[in-house]
């Protein structure tokens, strides 16, 4: 057997099922790599709380099905006594007093905490450098970002610190980052996991979903978070079990390659990585074709007013009373709120509220938010089309590999064209995931995948079999 914490998921569950592994050595091994944590993936880490359930679990019975296999959380997601900042000084030391259903759900399925994961502040940002707290590093590379928001999550994936992880996907805060660290994340149809105890930034389309190393541990995870919650009336009852899934051909699928997102702006390496990714499609058997999504190109103009409008909304219940540290003596409210907000939220938050807040006004409602949503559903049109003629659209996760480090910082727009491919599909609340299709100078590239509401099962098996086509190595140079 391999090191403990090199198993993924699925093994380690076998392994200690099987009575080879405890819960506690998993939970060491992978608290031993948290401890030399030179990737900056956690914020919080609760040694503590993961080896006392980790005991609990190796004192009972009967195994519960994840069976003390450890996990690793994005700050975004409530964590009882846990501290839970969002990457935010408004949240610095909070704690709150109730899990997040989905952390709740897979605790109880046997899956160990064991700690919390960097983000961009309130999941803004795709680098992760709009964190409150600190930078992430990515494994492939340190001197490059891990993308973002769920940065932390991807990296402490990609460094073997835990086998897997939950992000937050509201334009692509799970597919990017996976896609920039070489491995799996999913962002699942809207409405599929629930949200209560997530962290809200734009509630019109944030989705929890799976981080992993292998598409069949990111489907393992997505298994045991979706469906109803009575706690979040926006959640799914789910129409089918998510399976693991098996398939090795892709015969008679037919794959849409989306033409907008293949153009100038992508990277050659990236290119020639998603081209070949195409040749493996169709020598599994699956159709390739061209498919035109004519809205694209209007997805980020869409998403950045529709998302700042909601966090506006969203963010105001931040005002230094309900929740978080205070940052003044102020003589009034009002001053006490100014205060707290001028001191708690960071640059990028500010330029979002201003701009939702702006687009919602009165006087611009019907030109900015309101024409932003007639975009959307146009969106979703495209996509409800394409999809009566393919099974599938891929497309680049991200039209580049991870940059570098402060590249992006001083220019808020070209950050925000990272998300040029993942957006899309959010604003059509569309589940689509990233697989890792290859190196461009020695760093990964990711494969989207995106389908029809509800073809999780589908989307997953496709994943599954061109993953084992393609055989990407997860390793990066000199983490293990
Ligand atoms: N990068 C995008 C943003 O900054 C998406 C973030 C996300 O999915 N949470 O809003």
């Amino acid at each position: 057997m391999s090191a403990l914490h090199e198993l993924t998921a699925e093994q380690g569950v076998a392994a200690l099922h099987a009575g080879e592994a405890s819960a506690a050595e998993m939970v060491d091994a992978a608290l031993a790599r948290v401890e030399d944590d030179r990737w900056g993936s956690f914020l919080a880490v609760d040694a503590e709380g993961a080896r006392g359930r980790a005991r609990e679990i190796d004192a009972l019975a009967e195994r519960p099905p994840l069976a003390g296999v450890p996990i690793a959380i994005k700050d975004a997601l409530s964590t009882r006594d846990v501290t839970t900042t969002a990457g935010s000084r408004i949240l610095e030391g909070f704690r709150p007093v109730y899990t997040a259903t989905c952390v709740e759900r897979l605790e109880r399925a046997g899956a160990v905490v064991i700690g919390k994961t960097n983000m961009d502040e309130f999941a803004m940002g795709s680098s992760t450098e709009n964190s409150a707290y600190q930078l992430t590093r990515n494994p492939w590379d340190e001197g490059r970002v891990p993308g973002g928001s769920s940065g932390g999550s991807a990296a402490a994936v990609a460094a073997y610190q835990a086998p897997w992880a939950l992000g937050s996907d509201t334009g692509g805060s799970i597919r990017q980052p996976a896609a920039l660290c070489g491995i799996v994340g999913m962002k699942p149809t809207y409405g599929a996991v629930s949200r209560s105890g997530l962290i809200a930034f734009a509630s019109s389309l944030d989705q929890v979903g799976p981080f992993a190393r292998t598409v069949r541990d990111a489907a393992l995870l997505l298994s045991h978070i979706v469906g109803r919650d009575e706690l979040d009336s926006t959640s799914l009852d789910w129409p089918e079990p998510i399976a693991v899934p098996e398939a090795t051909d892709l015969e008679g699928v037919r794959v849409g390659v989306v033409d907008e997102l293949m153009g100038d702006g992508v990277e050659p390496g990236v290119r020639a990585a998603v081209d070949a990714a195409l040749a493996r499609i169709e020598g599994l058997g699956g159709s390739v074709e061209r498919v035109s999504l004519a809205t694209t190109e209007h997805g980020v103009a869409t998403y950045y007013l529709i998302a700042p409008a909601e966090c506006s909304s969203n963010l105001a219940r931040f005002d230094g009373i309900r929740y978080g540290p205070r940052f003044d003596e102020a003589r009034d409210l009002l001053e006490h709120y100014e205060v707290t907000r001028g001191e708690g939220f960071g640059p990028e938050v500010k330029r979002r509220v201003m701009l939702g807040t702006f687009a919602l006004a009165s006087g611009y409602y019907d030109a900015y938010y309101l024409r932003a949503q007639k975009v959307r559903t146009l969106i979703r049109r495209d996509f409800d089309a394409a999809f009566e003629r393919v099974d599938v659209l891929v497309s680049p996760t991200s039209p580049t590999t991870a940059f570098r480090i402060g590249e992006r910082v001083q220019d808020p727009l070209a950050m925000y064209l990272s998300d040029v491919c993942t957006i899309p599909s959010s604003l059509a609340g569309l589940p689509s995931l990233s697989i890792p299709c290859g190196l461009s100078d020695g760093l990964p590239v990711g494969l989207q995948l995106a389908g029809p509401a509800f073809s999780e099962n589908r989307l997953l098996s496709v994943a599954h079999a061109l993953e084992a086509a393609i055989g990407f190595d997860p390793r990066p140079p000199g983490v293990l």
